[in-house]
């Protein structure tokens, strides 16, 4: 689904952060080029949810800025990494009819390759916006082609994590039937609703029959399931142009550092504070908990 849009501060901030971090990350590439390191550029994963009439156009100006910039690359290319340019695949959740009618074209004239990842029980229905709509049927049969890759978001788009392991099986498996079925083709990808997995999902993925599974922060929770868990960097119409373009060079893999950094210092607080807890008998912390 749509998410809230941020604040102009809280969007100025990372974007500061994100030209920093740019900055530091091309300074140590550029150093370890000069010592002849073979160094290619790791595939980069950009999603988008719905695009309006009205942004049609800072759409169509973001495609331009990737073919400038990038190597358009399909989910399917993601293993063959690139010495020379920038792979970037485009993917987008939900399946939602506004995305189809305004920015497919642009993609599809720019022979940019996409990913959609559509929720199985929801199409042909309004979910929640009186404005847009999930493709329906015929439509998502409509549009495939060589450009257009159709993977899962799941049957009704639960937060899994919430879920018991039974229905998230059920989940996975029934929106794989039901696009199958729709597209009379195999689906080999998924993608987690709100990006929200516990590290056991992925079994259950793998079982339901997925080829590679998809999140919504640009890197996996530790390297265990590199290959299979793509990390994702969210993008939108209305992204500054800075922003789009430090989004576009991984300058936002911060988030994801800091996330794991964070992490790392709340265990490490917890641990020390386990005397302490230990004495007041009110149990023992676990790391991680
Ligand atoms: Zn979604």
């Amino acid at each position: 689904m749509p998410q809230f849009s941020q604040s102009i501060p809280k969007r100025l901030l990372k974007m500061f952060l994100a030209s920093i971090f740019f900055a530091a990350s091309e300074l140590i590439r550029a150093v370890r080029v000069a010592f002849a390191h073979q160094l290619p550029y790791e595939p980069l994963i950009i999603f988008y949810h719905q695009v309006f009439p009205s942004e049609r156009k800072r759409f169509a100006r973001q495609m331009d800025h990737l073919l400038r910039w990038a190597h358009p690359v399909s989910t399917a290319q993601l293993d063959q990494t690139d010495k020379h340019s920038r792979p970037v695949a485009v993917t987008v959740d939900d399946g939602w009819l506004s995305f189809v009618s305004n920015a497919l074209p642009e993609t599809k004239r720019r022979l940019i390759p996409i990913t959609t990842f559509i929720i199985a029980d929801r199409m042909g229905s309004s979910f929640g916006d009186a404005n847009d709509r999930i493709v329906s049927e015929q439509e998502l049969e409509s549009i495939r082609d060589d450009l257009v890759t159709i993977g899962s978001h799941t049957a009704s788009h639960p937060c899994l994590t919430t879920l018991k392991e039974d229905d998230i099986r059920l989940e996975l498996r029934s929106s794989r039937d039901q696009l199958m079925q729709a597209l009379k083709a195999d689906v080999r990808l998924f993608c987690f609703p709100f990006g929200a997995y516990e590290d056991e999902h992925i079994a259950l993925c793998r079982e339901a029959g997925y080829d590679r599974v998809f999140i919504s922060t640009p890197v996996p929770k530790g390297r265990r399931f590199e290959g299979y868990v793509s990390g994702r960097i969210r993008v939108d119409p209305t992204d500054w142009p800075l922003e789009f373009h430090l989004k576009l060079m991984g300058a936002y893999y911060w988030i994801s550092m800091l996330a794991a950094l964070r992490q790392r210092l709340r265990v490490r607080w917890k641990t020390t504070q386990t005397p302490l807890t230990i004495a007041s008998g009110a149990g023992v912390a676990q790391p991680g908990d």
